[in-house]
């Protein structure tokens, strides 16, 4: 028996093992797959993961080869939704070397969501260290010019074989990596957008300043309704009263008024808090 204190001290100093992809691309087929990335439809040859047990904390850091993960049918994921995830870049200067934007906010960010939706808290320290392992290993999938980058998805999920309701005692932390191009191909160009007055994204004491796949999933009937009618995205209202813009479907919304001033909705708990929307702030 350890201590909790035992376990936090030794979650900090985690370190991931290197188990090298023998079959990963070669350099020919990696520069086709770069030359047109798309946006996650391609992976790089590694991920990185974690696993935790509630008995014995955070455990087995490595690098593994990217691959389809055995999961038991009755995995609480599958049933109960209990996952959260993070979106990030990295992105390479001219220099050569390889940069993300503020991930420690990210870090914090995906601290708070576990917490909301009762998964165990991965220290900050290992969900960097997790990208720097997985970016070294992966560091020739990093494009470079331009827009280009390489998307990091990092994210948690409840892996325990149990059909019972409560929060799962078997959970796995993975990061995988996909190289994107830019985010608007054609350049930037406005969109139109869809105002939902029947569906909402989020409620008073929700999820919604989570980042889980619960709200995505929440959001995919009203972005449908918006496609419907020549909108590339939907904006939703507050739930309570139905007169507030509250965020988009998978991002935060900015109004610039004419006299130059700069209007956000406030963080009242239906919103996700965007790395974005902080930093313009
Ligand atoms: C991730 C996300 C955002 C903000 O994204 P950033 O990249 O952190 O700016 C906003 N809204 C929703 C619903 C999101 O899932």
């Amino acid at each position: 028996m350890v201590s909790t204190e035992a376990i936090s001290d030794a979650d900090e100093t985690l370190q991931f093992e290197l188990r090298t992809n023998v079959a990963r691309l070669s350099d020919a087929q990696r520069t086709e797959v770069l030359g047109h990335p798309g946006f996650g439809q391609h992976f790089t040859d590694h991920m990185a993961r974690v696993s935790w047990t509630a008995d014995q904390g955070w455990y087995d850091a490595r690098v593994e080869p990217y691959g389809p993960l055995p999961l038991d049918p009755s995995a609480a994921v599958l049933h109960y939704a209990q996952e959260i995830f993070e979106g990030l870049k990295a992105y390479r200067w001219d220099d050569g070397s390889v940069r993300c934007f503020r991930p420690e906010v990210n870090a914090e960010r995906f601290a708070r969501s576990a917490e909301r939706m009762a998964l165990p808290v991965l220290p900050e320290r290992v969900f960097l260290d997790a990208l720097s392992a997985l970016v070294a290993a992966d560091e020739p999938w990093v494009p470079s010019g331009g827009e280009n980058s390489l998307y990091l998805r990092p994210f948690m999920f409840a892996s325990e074989a149990f059909l019972g309701v409560r929060a799962a005692r078997t959970v796995d932390f993975l990061v995988i990596a996909s190289p994107a191009g830019p985010y608007f191909p054609s350049g930037v160009k406005p969109v139109s957008i869809w105002l939902a007055r029947q569906l909402t994204r989020a409620g008073r004491g929700g999820m919604g300043a989570a980042k889980t796949g619960g709200n995505y999933a929440s959001s995919l009937l009203a972005q449908g309704e918006a496609a419907d009618h020549g909108c590339q995205q939907v904006v939703f209202l507050d739930e309570a009263e139905g007169r507030w813009v509250e965020e988009l479907g998978g991002m935060n919304v900015f109004f610039v008024h004419a006299d130059g001033t700069l209007v956000t909705p406030a963080l009242t708990g239906t919103i996700l808090e965007g790395v974005t929307r902080r930093s313009v702030l």
